[in-house]
């Protein structure tokens, strides 16, 4: 088990969450939430960790971020509920990777051998300038060094094997689907959770639970109740295509491409076995179609199947060594389209006893493996938090205090291109391309852009290379 997420702060905690008797009401012709915060002088009288023990935790969003929770906090003993808007869990969306950091996590709640199931142990990606030469290429998961693997994976097929465990653990029950969250009330005992069903949103219950976490995605309900000035996520022009399908294995099976910068990217991996020698592959097209300055097309219009006419003379543009681009395109039956969107980074998620997790707390732009991986680091926080507080309220302050400026760093450096901004500088260099990547930036500087971005130095094949060369003698054991 890793080390608990924070520390004790509960003088802290009180002194700022103030006494606020006012219930400011939100309404937007589709839900209303209110609002009463805890009182702070109550909580203080309640200090003993069996509350833990008693308590009920509702979550909000059956995606990555809840459900992993939902098993984490089952790990601790901790009662949870989720209540999911979709009348079903299906499996949308297309290729996701989650970095190590995160599978350590879920191989704590034993889902390895269900992820090597479902999806992709990634072992090299490869930067590409558009013309398809090579820019940088370093190793992944255990290849890169890593004690567990990064794994490319179908989003919806991870998003089932993480429902089918809190099936399989919690019972039927604790999945609550066709249920949206639409109103929040909390005193200083407990929050009382709105949720109505039905296609007119007509039918509605309450549930009363100790802790409210919302991780109900980009759009979310209660992050719009605490800021209602916020408005749409900001777009910064791109328009993403999204598709995957079964299509011959290119190299080992386990290789992740990535060519062309924030403008303009092709990305290329596959996310499952697909069998007779082919892979489930994935890929994305990105291209700057607006400024920057304009609104995203409205929600409903997210994930709307793309047209070959669009999509296709975009991804001509792009060379990837080895495959037919057009060919991979064509083949594929449908794709998708989402505008590249994110939000500033908050600065409080914890409001009482309701918290936000995952897209909820911090949509970031798909840079990086970092969307589903940080959702999960979020819940193990939280877990750990909620499980060792004193109190709910320290337990969400406490999640927060260890969370939020961590994620705020990824979706700002995000806005700057992540670790794929190393292919930017090379274009903004050679943008015809060149004949010696070292005389555009040599491979340290390549190396130390990506470790601005990631915090983290890439592991290369000459790194592997050197280590195998220095006699065992000489190693040094961290
Ligand atoms: C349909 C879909 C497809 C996606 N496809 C991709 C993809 O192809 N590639 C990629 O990189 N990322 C994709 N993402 C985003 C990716 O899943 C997230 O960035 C990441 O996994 C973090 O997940 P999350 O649990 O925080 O949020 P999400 O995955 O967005 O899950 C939020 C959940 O909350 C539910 N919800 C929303 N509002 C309410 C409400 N009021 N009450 C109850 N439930 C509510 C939603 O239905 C959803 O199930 C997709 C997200 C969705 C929802």
């Amino acid at each position: 088990m890793g080390a608990w997420c924070g520390a004790s702060i509960w003088t802290r905690l009180a002194n700022r969450r103030s006494v606020n008797k006012k219930s400011p009401v939100w309404h937007d012709g589709e839900i209303e939430l209110s609002l009463v915060h805890a009182r702070s002088e109550h909580i203080a009288q309640e200090t003993s960790h069996a509350w833990a023990k008693r308590m009920k935790v509702i979550i909000a969003g059956a995606g990555v971020g809840g459900l992993t929770l939902a098993l984490m906090l089952k790990r601790r003993g901790i009662d949870t509920v989720i209540f999911e808007q979709a009348s079903e869990v299906k499996e949308l969306g297309v290729g996701i990777n989650t970095l190590p950091i995160a599978i350590r996590e879920l191989s704590e709640i034993d889902l390895l051998p269900s992820l090597d199931l479902a999806g992709i142990r990634t072992r090299e990606l490869i930067y590409l300038n558009r013309q398809g030469q090579e820019v940088w290429r370093e190793l992944r998961g255990i290849d890169g060094g890593h004690p567990l693997p990064q794994f490319s994976i179908h989003r919806g097929r991870l998003q089932k094997l993480l429902y089918d465990a809190v099936i399989d653990r919690l019972g039927p029950e604790a999945i609550q689907t066709g249920q949206r969250l639409s109103g929040i009330l909390q005193d200083e005992g407990s929050v009382t959770v709105h949720v109505t069903s039905g296609s007119d949103g007509l039918s509605s219950r309450t549930v009363q639970g100790d802790v409210l976490v919302a991780a109900d995605g980009i759009h979310s309900a209660a992050r719009r109740l605490f800021y209602p000035k916020e408005g749409v996520p900001s777009w910064n022009g791109v328009m993403m295509w999204r598709g995957a399908t079964a299509f011959e294995k290119y190299l080992d099976g386990r290789t992740m491409f990535i060519g062309g910068g924030m403008g303009a990217k092709f990305v290329l991996y596959p996310i499952a076995d697909a069998g007779n020698g082919k892979m489930l592959t994935n890929w994305v097209v990105n291209v700057r179609v607006a400024d920057g300055a304009d609104q995203p097309p409205p929600k409903d219009s997210w994930s709307r199947r793309g047209r070959l006419d669009d999509v296709l003379p975009y991804a001509k543009r792009f060379a990837v060594p080895g495959i037919d681009i057009e060919a991979l395109v064509r083949a594929t039956d449908a794709y998708y389209e989402y505008p590249m969107c994110d939000r500033d980074p908050l600065p409080q998620w914890s409001f009482g006893r309701v918290t936000l997790l995952g897209d909820a707390a911090h949509p970031m732009y798909p840079v990086g493996s970092n969307g589903a991986s940080q959702a999960i680091l979020d819940a193990r926080c939280l877990a750990d938090a909620l499980k060792f507080a004193e109190h709910p309220m320290q337990a969400l302050f406490v999640y927060e205090k260890e969370r939020l400026a961590k994620t705020a760093a990824i979706v700002k450096a995000n806005r700057k291109g992540g670790p794929e901004r190393v292919i930017d500088e090379v274009e903004k260099r050679a943008p015809a391309g060149f004949t010696d990547i070292d005389a555009v930036l040599s491979h340290e500087q390549r190396s130390a852009i990506i470790e601005a971005a990631t915090g983290q130095r890439p592991v290369t094949d000459r790194d592997v290379t050197q280590a195998r060369a220095v006699p065992s003698s000489k190693m040094h054991v961290a």
